[in-house]
């Protein structure tokens, strides 16, 4: 039977959103709302038809049947961009256990009134004689305020709205004519300015100076766009070595569906959006492109929405949440780096953007395109079953280009030879060569200040908790109550003075930050000029593009950094990579480190011999014989794969089984145990006859963050739905227990991110 009610927003404002009002549906209604419909309705106590949009549906009135209005009449015909944004946001409430509401807020550009941010000021479109010209004619028809406001403008050509309409007195009627007469412009000042860097508006390159993609590339850009123009979109995996030209892959494509009439979104972890890559994407099309990021504004953010929405953009470039983006005829959606835990949000509802850009694109007849030189083991699983189709890349774009040399430290025998710098030898001597070759060297720690764990750099153990499988970490450090922690179970022991195993004094936390690199290359490298990029150095808007346009001008010999500086930048002049500590995130404690730490080194590794001169890529480590170090030496992600999978699917996690982390929190440890106790025994319960496996409760890896009390229970259950009935099930149970009222419960299917 189809519901009687409906739950209506009027507007899409942050206000309206938060408030619902309900709404009978007619009998002559029944069965043709959805949700997402656009409606009309009577409101307020005048009854004036507005409208407004379903979101939700429900059978029980929420007050007085008799004084429930109809709806009176639902849109036909085209579907407004808004209405696709709330069945997404239905989507993503139902996958992701979230509340209507913050679904809605996450995917509908939200207008949030913030004064100061943007300016409306009024420009004279008229060169100063043909506005004198004009003049004239005004006058003859006694126009005097336009008269008085073109006189202002010979003067000054842009004058602040809000004198034209007060000290002027000009009204809006007067203005939107002169508008109309392509006399004025009235425009928003900051209005898209430092959305990009103004040098880099620049123009189109000319057709016959672009680069041409080869076999390997064409074909891929064929297969994608004649799929589409069938009418059989699909979701294509796009796996290509580092170098071998992804992104004219996607231009290409994108350029081809964009000539159909279709808009582009392209994902790009927020890390490595820089200027490179959209330089790259403005050079093809031109002010066709926007871009999105956590650094403007939000009110700059609306903006960028509305133009898109608007029809005045037809590429929008940004994170995860350019994904909302309100174009009208979505063509394809491309995500870059699809293997970055970035595109799972770490806020409620936690969705990842790959699931739900497949949503979307569903929705729209449009296609996905995920690429990668290292693909998420979910994806490329998806993509050797077949769910998604497999596209691949296997040479190097530039003709010499070749992959780098890569050669393995183990860090333990540096010890042995009495080496105890950051540096092993052969970086050293590396490091020496390019210096004085004038080629440019890149190193890279894949952390930034001091590191977790803790371990004996003779024998390379590292100290674990005895209670838990988790490596402890170094607290108070250098001062006389250093101790190791486990984050799991709070298990605490003095730090000790010698290896347990090997009586070695060497143990040290790794303690290596980028700050304590740039301190050693002055001592073994005086001359050298260092360029540092890190979290601390790149706080500012333009700082990331600063830092690497400076290094890719040639401005500096050396460059350290986090994750940022192996994301896609492409400098020809690198022939050096250095990996200080290979190990650092191999440690994490999810079931994703050891992939992301494959990632992370196959892309550093990508990194040099980009141009023409070949490169050299150092991996120091602790652990030369680990699959994922040894994969990553070889850059062999089959390998990888093959171990990879065969450790996931003897565990049980994703792809093999889905995995839902239960996240809870309370101001008292006790009352937190007790209720994580209590629902557990009820997912063990509920779970009982389909063989749903319950882990835990056990605390989250930080324990307390502002006085607070973390515990998480995991589910793990081969089918989705069975994990999503089951929340459903949790969350009724736990809204008529009054014990739970004052405890925080998330959901997050597929975690990503530890906890
Ligand atoms: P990826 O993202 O796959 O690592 P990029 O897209 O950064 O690779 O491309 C690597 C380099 O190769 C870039 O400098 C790019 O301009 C160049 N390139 C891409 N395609 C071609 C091609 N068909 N011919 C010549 N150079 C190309
Ligand atoms: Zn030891
Ligand atoms: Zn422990």
């Amino acid at each position: 039977m189809s519901p009687r009610y409906a739950d209506i927003i009027i507007d899409i404002s942050h206000e309206a959103i938060d408030r619902t009002f309900q709404y009978k549906i007619p009998e002559g209604l029944l069965g043709q709302i959805r949700i997402g419909s656009e409606v009309s309705i009577p409101f307020g106590r005048g009854n004036h038809l507005r409208n407004g949009y379903v979101v939700s549906f429900s059978d029980i009135p929420s007050f007085d049947e008799e004084k429930i209005k109809e709806i009176a009449d639902i849109r036909k015909g085209a579907v407004p961009v808004e209405s696709s944004l709330i069945e997404l946001a239905a989507y993503i409430r139902e996958c992701y256990g979230s509340t209507m509401i913050n679904a809605l807020k996450t995917v509908m550009p939200i207008k949030e009134k913030i004064k100061g941010l943007t300016r409306k000021q009024v420009r004279l479109l008229l060169s100063k004689h043909e506005a004198e010209e004009k003049l004239p004619a005004y006058r003859k028809k006694n126009a005097k305020a336009k008269v008085r406001l073109l006189t202002e403008l010979m003067d000054e050509c842009v004058i602040p709205y809000s004198l034209v309409t007060g000290k002027l007195n000009i009204s809006a009627a007067t203005l939107k004519a002169m508008q109309k007469e392509n006399v004025i412009a009235i425009e928003e000042e900051g209005y898209y300015r430092d959305v990009v860097k103004t040098g880099d508006k620049e123009i189109r390159t000319q057709d016959n100076l672009r680069v041409m993609p080869n076999e390997e590339q064409q074909a891929a850009i064929d297969r994608i766009v004649t799929d589409y123009e069938k009418g059989n979109p699909g979701t294509y995996l796009l796996k290509g070595v580092t170098g071998s030209g992804k992104t004219l892959v996607y231009i290409e494509v994108i350029d081809r569906i964009v000539a159909m009439g279709k808009q582009a979104i392209v994902l790009i972890p927020e890390i490595a959006l820089t200027y490179q890559t959209v330089k790259r994407f403005r050079k093809r099309f031109g002010g066709q492109v926007t871009i999105m990021n956590s650094k403007l504004s939000k009110g700059e953010r609306y903006d960028q929405f509305e133009k898109a929405k608007n029809g005045e953009v037809t590429v929008m470039i940004g994170p995860r949440s350019a994904l909302f983006t309100p174009f009208k005829n979505l063509g394809i959606i491309v995500i870059d780096e699809e293997h970055e835990a970035a595109y799972k949000s770490e806020y409620p509802p936690k969705y990842h953007a790959r699931e739900v850009a497949i949503e979307r694109a569903r929705m729209a007849g449009a296609s996905v395109l995920l690429g990668s030189a290292t693909p998420s083991v979910e994806s490329y699983y998806f993509a050797k079953s077949g769910a998604y189709q497999l596209l691949t890349l296997e040479k190097r774009a530039k003709k010499e280009a070749r992959l780098a040399q890569v050669s393995i430290v183990d860090l333990r025998e540096e010890l042995k030879l009495g080496n105890r710098s950051i540096f092993s030898n052969r970086l050293k001597e590396l490091m020496a060569d390019r210096l004085a070759k004038k080629q440019q060297v890149m190193l890279f720690i894949n952390r930034r200040g001091f590191a977790g764990f803790i371990s004996c750099r003779s024998c390379g153990s590292v100290f674990k908790c005895p209670h838990c499988d988790v490596s402890l970490t170094e607290h108070d450090k250098g001062t006389l109550r250093e101790r190791l922690v486990c984050h799991y179970c709070g298990y605490e022991q003095k730090k000790p003075t010698v290896c347990p195993k090997c009586q070695s004094p060497y143990i040290a936390g790794f303690g290596i930050g980028t700050q304590k690199v740039e301190e050693q290359i002055r001592t073994y490298f005086p001359e050298a000029k260092v360029l540092r990029m890190d979290a601390d150095t790149t706080k500012n808007k333009h700082a990331h593009e600063t830092i690497l346009s400076q290094f890719a001008n040639g401005e500096a010999d050396i460059l350290v950094g986090t994750q940022m500086i192996v994301k896609g930048h492409d400098f020809s002049n690198v022939t050096l990579m250095g990996i200080i500590a290979a190990d650092l995130t191999l440690f994490d404690h999810d079931y994703k480190s050891a992939e992301r730490t494959f990632a992370l080194l196959t892309q550093a590794a990508g990194r040099a011999g980009r141009g023409s001169l070949s490169g050299d890529v150092v991996i120091q480590t602790y652990n030369p014989e680990h699959y994922c170090i040894e994969t990553a030496s070889r850059q062999d992600y089959e390998a990888f794969y093959e171990e990879e999978k065969a450790y996931r699917s003897l565990l049980k996690y994703p792809p093999f089984c889905h995995v839902l982390a239960v996240f809870m929190e309370h101001d008292r440890y006790e009352e937190l145990v007790f209720l994580a106790d209590r629902l557990k025994e009820h997912f063990v319960k509920w779970g009982q006859d389909n063989g749903i496996l319950v882990i835990g409760p056990c605390d989250a890896s930080i324990v307390k963050i502002n006085d607070r009390y973390r515990r998480v229970v995991y589910l793990k259950h081969v089918q989705y739905n069975t994990l999503v009935e089951i929340k459903n099930k949790s969350e009724y149970f736990m809204e008529r227990d009054a014990a739970y009222k004052d405890c925080y419960v998330s959901f997050d299917f597929d975690p990503v991110h530890g906890y």
